[in-house]
């Protein structure tokens, strides 16, 4: 895979393709601009070898149709006050008025396309689409892990038009924690998978039999565990259909002498709302009527304990409904106690992204991942399909 060090690019139209789908209130600011930030270096060593620079994002769902409250011209004043330099917006990403203004830029210039995913053809990873965005430049950059696992035009297709096609400093950073983690790591290697679902996380449960020494399970992936083991998870979340492939993973593990940890207790409500009534019981005793809705204190000292003997850590998904108080020490404890251990840390997800910036340790986690989809796809084993187009490339 090219890396932008590797190429020229002064003087050139330099096409950054990077992930500003920040957060936003209901009052449009900017809640969270880690993902800005984390593109700066790139930028900035852009803009320290001369080049001009284009870059395009998407922002939310607007399903193909311009949705004005999607514009990324907030995102642009942002990326302005973070470099300290005047950042134009275009009025779409492909165009004439686009291809005006590319015309005109000079080396320094820092221009903000348009939502990408205002055309459906980005979705589509449509050849003609991604032909006009490639035509707006000389060297095409992807710094967009968070989008890597999608076949989508601008980060797939691009690279069959753009003249050169190389990695920003945010996919390499992305790329090398995970690799070495899990090419060579510092054992052992404990990985923890907590969240919803065990369909959405079986291939990076299966693809991480292959490495891993140890396996923590939390949130209401582990009720299914739990319920394959025989105990009754009352009116917890249970994927019932999948206790034949929860029980093989188990078995798996004992082959392989993996350890794998479920919890002992769990913390249990009376509904699945913030004000139900909720107490803290033995898995054995989860009342038929009640659902587990985070893991309990037993628990919480149990996996820091694992923690504290951990030279290697990746984590994806959190270990209970962490978005309401009652049911958020699980996860929030666990964030304690990686960033307390003396392991390499590696976490991702979407939703662990947050638990994590809630508990405000982020910096005492080795490496935060940018991406959720992507991130699992790494875990899953696989080549990101953004990765492959660039590869195709060199
Ligand atoms: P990530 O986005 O980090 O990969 P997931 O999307 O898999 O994580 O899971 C996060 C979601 O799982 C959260 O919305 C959380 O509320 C939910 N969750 C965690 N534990 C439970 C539980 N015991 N019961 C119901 N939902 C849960
Ligand atoms: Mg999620």
């Amino acid at each position: 895979m090219k890396v932008i060090q590797d190429i020229d690019i002064k003087d050139k139209k330099v096409f950054f393709r990077v992930d500003f789908n920040v957060p936003l209130d209901e009052l449009q600011n900017i809640t969270d601009d880690s993902r800005i930030r984390a593109v700066l270096p790139t930028l900035r060593y852009a803009l320290d070898h001369q080049a001009k620079l284009i870059v395009a994002s998407h922002m939310g769902r607007p399903r193909g149709k311009v949705v004005p409250e999607l514009s990324l011209g907030l995102v642009a004043k942002r990326l302005g006050r973070l470099l300290e330099k005047e950042v134009i917006v275009a009025n779409d990403c492909v165009g004439p008025e686009v291809n005006q203004l590319v015309s005109k830029m000079k080396v320094g210039d820092v221009v903000l396309l348009e939502n990408l995913r205002f055309h459906q053809e980005e979705i589509n990873n449509d050849d003609t689409f991604a032909k006009a965005l490639a035509e707006l430049c000389d060297v095409y950059i992807n710094d967009a892990f968070a989008v890597s696992h999608r076949i989508n035009a601008s980060v797939a297709a691009i690279t069959k038009f753009a003249p050169v096609s190389a990695a920003g400093f945010l996919l390499q950073k992305e790329l090398n924690y995970f690799e070495q983690a899990m090419s060579a790591p510092m054992r052992p290697l404990v990985a923890i998978i907590g969240g919803a679902k065990v369909s959405d996380k079986l291939g990076a449960l299966e693809n991480m039999l292959e490495h891993v020494d140890k396996f923590i399970i939390g949130g209401s992936m582990a009720n299914t565990f739990l319920y394959c083991s025989g105990l009754d998870v009352g009116k917890s979340t249970v994927e019932a259909d999948l206790k034949d492939v929860a029980c093989a993973v188990m078995k798996m593990a004992a082959e392989k002498n993996i350890k794998f940890y479920l919890p002992v207790d769990v913390v249990v409500a009376s509904r699945f709302d913030p004000k139900a009534e909720a107490k803290i019981v033995p898995v054995q005793e989860i009342p038929p009527e009640w659902m587990a809705l985070d893991i309990g204190p037993a628990t919480s000292l149990l996996y820091s304990e694992v923690m504290y003997d951990a030279k290697t850590i990746i984590w994806n998904g959190p270990m209970g409904v962490f978005e309401m108080d009652a049911f958020s020490r699980g996860t929030t404890a666990m964030v304690h106690s990686i960033a307390n251990s003396y392991a390499l840390s590696i976490v991702g997800g979407g939703d662990t992204d947050v638990a994590v910036h809630k508990s405000g340790e982020t910096s005492r986690i080795t490496y935060l991942s940018t991406g959720g989809g992507a991130f699992l796809t790494l875990m899953e084993g696989k080549t990101l399909p953004a990765v492959a187009a660039l590869n195709a490339t060199t």
